[in-house]
């Protein structure tokens, strides 16, 4: 052996083993790396050029044959001799190996003389030809590292960890494994308000606390496989739990970049078990399947995988489909909800509401589709036609019932809002059905705000300027600062219904209700109260200054004709 450039072996051994041969070896002047797990080695065999692998049968058991047929199906054993250490009296196992392709074998418990006088018979043989062949492979693998590392976070691409879920696959389907989807919530909003590079350095922080949790952990693969996603492959599933729960607190800690205090948060999802007839790929989709269930479900969280996701993306796509054709086939309701002067009891107004009249499954709610309609972008189509529907509609009420002024409130997603015609189409809306801009209001969510705050502003100021009203709705449900609204032009503020229903029941949401009355109140908004249920709610709204309401007490959403029938009565007597 030159001293100058020691021979390198990979020992994959058992971690437990008390009689280490990797330490033995390295005594003996060898350059020796350990993998403890199938995968964790043939990432190593991948990478690294090794002049020699010993593989202890005896402390691994047998996925070592397995390990063995992975590494002569890409290297001859003339190019990486193997050498198998079985146990006393398994003759079989030690036939078997030499069938696989193993170049030798000795039998445990190792005698040190006779593995290294093993192990130098193979290096002599190659000795003369590897040198230049190990080169060559020097560089391959560089080549190699170069599409599988990424270069930001240093971590595996998703090429190389789907490579390796196919390597994991191909030895043994019954065999478990864990992998975990991760991606970041709301990153869009970081990089939006803090710039691109103090998202880049949070991607890099993200990726060295990933690599820290897992270091214990010798199989644990990590990679980043999107823009802000991330996957971590694991043997076994005895610790997906806890690794995933690991993983999500290292994430939520708080983060220094540069002088900003940064908090993320990330949805999980963690495919765990055998993939039995599964591709990689498949592996890969379940794991998404169960990230996007977590962001469902409300986001920072982890959720497993189950069977039942599968069917449901399914009906998901059907859905999808479905609504393309929805609005041509005329399958939309516009249904009115009234608003009500909580004092006089009378209607003021409606928000319009959509519904889906679906020819199989009957009338479907909008939290059943409008966020895929967002997603695909129909809501654009969809909301315009909800928009020329409630004006018209509005038009012919304020002409039947003039004593009464009447106002339409429509709900506006943020897709239509970042949309650069929106501005043009509200005031040709206005100006074909003869609606004062006065006596509209659009409402818009506060976390829809937050994740466009560029262009919805300058969209706010057109409608501002052709002076349509500006409603704030859901309030209390995202984060935003009220005083930052209100410099957005809002001039009303829906206090969410998860507040109003539980106010007289629950002493938190009762001074929640409030303060965020004397907060409005403050700033010169009006406050409007959903989820109106209960004639207590309405006199303790009345008591906190709150004027307008809509909820089931007075009626749910209905169609035009019931709501006609409605306003018929308020111009009559008073609801409720
Ligand atoms: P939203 O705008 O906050 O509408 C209020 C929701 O609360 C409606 O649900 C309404 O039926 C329901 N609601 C009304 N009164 C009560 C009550 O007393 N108690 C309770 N628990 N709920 C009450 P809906 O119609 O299912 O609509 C859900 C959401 O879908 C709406 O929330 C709105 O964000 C969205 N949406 C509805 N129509 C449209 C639309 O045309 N365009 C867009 N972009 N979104 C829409
Ligand atoms: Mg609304
Ligand atoms: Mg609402």
């Amino acid at each position: 052996m030159s001293p100058a450039q020691p021979d390198r072996l990979l020992v994959v051994e058992n971690d437990c083993n008390p009689l280490k041969l990797s330490a033995s070896l390295a005594g003996r002047g060898y350059r020796v790396d350990t993998a403890a797990a199938v995968a964790a080695a043939m990432e190593k065999i991948r990478r690294d050029s090794y002049d020699l692998v010993l593989l202890d049968q005896a402390s691994t058991g047998t996925s070592s044959l397995d390990l063995l047929r992975l590494v002569r199906a890409t290297h001859s054993p003339d190019e990486l001799p193997v050498i198998m250490v079985t146990r006393a009296g398994e003759t079989q196992t030690a036939m078997d190996a030499l069938h696989v392709g193993a170049n030798d074998y000795v039998v445990h418990p190792v005698d040190l003389p006779v593995v290294t006088a093993r192990i130098e018979e193979q290096l002599s043989r190659l000795r003369p030809r590897y040198r230049h062949r190990r080169r060559s492979r020097v560089r391959e693998a560089a080549d190699v590292a170069k599409y599988e590392t990424d270069p930001l976070t240093g971590l595996a691409t998703r090429r190389a960890i789907v490579e390796r879920l196919r390597e994991a696959i191909a030895v043994r389907r019954d065999t478990a494994l864990t992998l975990i989807a991760l991606d970041l919530d709301g990153f869009r909003v970081i990089n939006d308000s803090f710039g691109q590079t103090a998202g880049d350095r949070i991607l890099v922080e993200l990726a060295r606390r990933l690599r820290r949790t897992v270091a214990r952990c010798e199989s644990v693969v990590i990679a980043r496989i999107g823009g802000d996603e991330f996957a971590a492959l694991a043997e076994g599933t005895h610790d997906a739990a806890s690794l995933a729960g690991r993983i999500l607190q290292e994430v939520v800690r708080p983060m220094e970049i540069g002088d900003l205090q940064i908090s993320a948060a990330a949805s999980l999802g963690v495919f765990a078990g055998a993939p039995g007839g599964s591709t990689a790929e498949d592996v890969l989709r379940d794991a998404h399947l169960a990230m996007y269930r977590a962001k469902e479900l409300g986001k920072n969280r982890w959720q497993q995988f189950e069977p039942e996701l599968r069917t449901r993306a399914r009906a998901r796509m059907a859905l999808v489909h479905d609504l393309r054709y929805a609005l041509e086939r005329s399958e939309f309701r516009a249904y009115y909800q009234p608003k009500v002067n909580l004092r006089t009891r009378k209607i003021v107004g409606f928000e319009a509401l959509i519904r889906w009249r679906h020819p199989v499954r009957g009338l479907v709610y909008p939290g059943d589709f409008i966020e895929l309609a967002e997603e695909t972008g129909m809501i654009v189509p969809i909301g315009e036609w909800v928009l020329q529907q409630a004006c018209r509609q509005l038009r012919a009420w304020q002409s039947q019932f003039p004593q009464a002024p009447l106002t339409m409130n429509v709900n506006l997603s943020v897709k239509q809002l970042i949309d650069p015609n929106l501005v043009e189409r509200v005031a040709a809306i206005l100006d074909e059905t003869d609606v004062a801009p006065q006596s509209l209001n659009l409402e818009l969510t506060e976390t829809a705000l937050m994740t466009n705050i560029g262009p919805a502003r300058s969209a706010l100021t057109g409608l501002r300027n052709l002076r349509v009203g500006l409603k704030l709705d859901d309030f209390g449900t995202g984060y935003s600062s009220l005083g930052y609204l209100r410099a957005m032009h809002f001039d009303s503020l829906k206090i969410d219904k998860s507040f109003v229903t539980r106010m007289t029941s629950d002493g938190e949401c009762r001074a929640i209700v409030e303060s965020m009355a004397r907060l409005a109140q403050a700033l010169g908004m009006t406050v409007v109260a959903e989820g109106v249920e209960l004639e207590e709610h309405l006199t303790e709204l009345l008591r906190l200054g709150c004027e307008v309401g809509q909820g089931f007490y007075f009626s749910p959403a209905v169609d035009a004709e019931r709501a006609e029938q409605l306003l018929e009565r308020s111009c009559g007597s008073a609801l409720g």
